[in-house]
């Protein structure tokens, strides 16, 4: 009999060969092996990021041996270290596991299973909603791999927020994407519910206090940390979001907040990305909330949701595997500055970038709109090299891995790869960030100027990017409209731009923005 193998992004016994064996359906050698690998405590990432990861596993593992199964944690600094280890104790003759989310593991555990004679067999994971096979489908014959597409097509197969209109099955309220009524700013007073967050159980304490003993380049602060470490509080976070912020995640899907920094996103990314929840049971679950209470959630609220996870969370997965080698290296619109320093420190003058970084320490969270159009948005516009930029969200986000960070900052908010996945790129000064957020109002910069001493960096950085860009972005119909604009104005005003962005990029690399 093969022993099983559990990867520390597949904390699951809800679906795959784990749920087999509860079911009694298969059976697996003693114990399960459950790999924790510890060279993650050196790498640049959130400190949170790390306890995390280790709290999880170590729980779930607990979890299976009391519940009957013997269990054992396998620490290696590697992933080949872990499985040498684990062959060394056990001897298996062979080893089941799922397919790991990131494609360079499998070629890790191939290599492996070679060099060392052990057969692995590799099954689906079925903490993905939507399969390999389906990817391969949706692939043909297309020029451009767009979510959009991709969205309608396994949205239509799975038949959610569907109806059959005059024979056929068309979209529910007969739009497939309301992205166009989430876009509401949060007005004062308005109630936002606090997320349930997890608790610092005894053991996430002790892992706190292992990590931060053995820390050398973590990010941020481990005192507040309010993540699920169990499928308990996962799926108790979850329903909480469903029955208390799920009616307002549409709306308010774009809006930024200083008094409510989560406002109504669901902070399920975590759990998401550890396997503690299935994306398949976090849809239905949201599904099954709209269908008892269709008057309270708007479509565009569960539209929004279902989007987010069934379209760019797996497309996002899909795309990787497709690009990832491509994405090491693209540096489209050949951008070459280093990272200004206070996105460590978060020392600046600019409010909107202070409380983001500040926020990002204190609970390695930001949400999507603050990560693309703030965070991604400075450095596309500062010309930051893509692949540093990368780093940094891979080393600050407590929900960060590769095959999640690298599509959303590589191609979708840095544009290195010029559109393998997004038509244009997402840029903007400081007029939208003050369009959708409060920052402003206590910000030392204005966000309607873009010369002089209190002129907003983003305003001025923008105007800075189309002009170093203009003969690209000419030919592009989603942003010709700019160039044009930007070609329009005096040669005068145009030249006083470019000289406060020289001045903003000094001040940045001085560390005096
Ligand atoms: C530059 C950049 C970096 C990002 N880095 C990460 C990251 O390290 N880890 C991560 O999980 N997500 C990342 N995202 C995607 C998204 O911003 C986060 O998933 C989301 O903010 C997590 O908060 P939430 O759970 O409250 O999300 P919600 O707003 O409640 O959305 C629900 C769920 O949808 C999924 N989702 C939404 N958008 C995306 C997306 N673009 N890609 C993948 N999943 C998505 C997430 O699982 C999320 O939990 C990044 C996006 C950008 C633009
Ligand atoms: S003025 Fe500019 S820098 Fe200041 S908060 Fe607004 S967008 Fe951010």
């Amino acid at each position: 009999m093969n022993h099983l193998v559990v990867l520390g992004d597949q904390l699951t016994d809800q679906v795959g060969p784990l749920r087999a064996l509860l079911d009694g359906t298969t059976a697996f050698a003693e114990p399960i092996l459950v790999l924790e690998i510890t060279s993650v405590r050196h790498e640049a990432r959130h400190v949170q990021a790390v306890v995390l990861q280790i709290a999880a596993l170590r729980a779930f593992a607990a979890d299976l041996q009391e519940r009957g199964f013997r269990t054992e944690v396998v620490q290696a600094s590697t992933l080949g270290e872990a499985l040498t280890a684990a062959q060394a104790q056990h001897k298996p003759i062979g080893i089941t596991l799922m397919d790991p989310s990131q494609p360079q593991d499998l070629e890790v555990i191939q290599a492996w299973s070679a060099a060392n004679g052990v057969p692995v067999e590799v099954v689906d994971n079925q903490l993905w909603l939507t399969s390999v096979a389906e990817w391969e489908a949706f692939k043909v014959g297309r020029k451009e791999l767009r979510m959009e597409y991709w969205y309608r097509r396994v949205r239509s197969a799975r038949g959610w927020l569907m109806e059959e209109h005059a024979g056929k099955s068309e979209p529910i309220g007969g739009t497939w994407n309301l992205d166009k009524e989430n876009r509401k700013r949060l007005a004062p007073g308005t109630n936002v519910p606090a997320p349930l967050y997890g608790s610092v159980t005894p053991l996430v304490q002790s892992v706190i206090g292992e990590v931060l003993a053995d820390r050398t380049r973590l990010f941020g602060d481990a005192t507040a940390l309010i993540w699920p470490t169990t499928r308990r509080e996962a799926l108790a976070a979850l329903n909480a979001f469903c029955d208390e912020r799920l009616a307002n995640f549409g709306p308010y899907e774009d809006a930024m907040s200083k008094e409510h920094e989560h406002l109504f996103h669901s902070l399920l990314s975590p759990a998401l990305n550890l396997g503690l929840l299935t994306p398949n049971e976090v849809c239905e679950r949201a599904l099954e909330t709209y269908a008892a209470r269709p008057s309270v959630i708007p479509l565009s609220s569960i539209e929004g949701f279902i989007r987010q996870i069934l379209g760019w969370r797996e497309f996002m997965r899909h795309a990787y595997r497709e690009y990832w080698r491509e994405w090491q290296t693209d540096n489209g619109l050949d951008a070459h500055e280093d990272l200004p320093e206070l996105y460590w420190s978060g020392d600046t003058k600019m409010a909107c970038m202070s409380r983001i970084v500040t926020t990002l320490q204190r609970t390695g969270h930001a949400h999507h709109i603050e990560r693309l159009m703030v965070l991604g948005n400075f450095a596309l516009l500062f010309g930051v090299q893509p692949q540093q930029v990368d780093s940094w969200f891979l080393e600050a986000f407590v929900d960060a891995l590769p095959w999640v960070v690298t599509p959303n900052v590589v191609a979708m908010s840095q544009f290195a790869d010029l559109g393998r996945i997004t038509s244009k790129p997402y840029i903007c000064g400081g007029a939208y960030i003050s369009r959708m957020g409060d920052d402003c109002t206590s910000c030392f910069y204005k966000p309607t100027e873009s010369v002089g001493e209190t002129a907003c960096p983003f305003t001025t950085m923008y105007w800075e990017f189309i002009d170093r860009h203009s003969e690209r972005f000419a030919k592009n119909p989603r942003m010709a409209t700019q160039v044009r604009s930007w070609a329009g104005r005096p040669e005068n005003t145009r030249k006083e731009i470019l000289v406060r962005a020289a001045d903003v990029r000094s001040r940045a690399k001085a560390g005096e923005l």
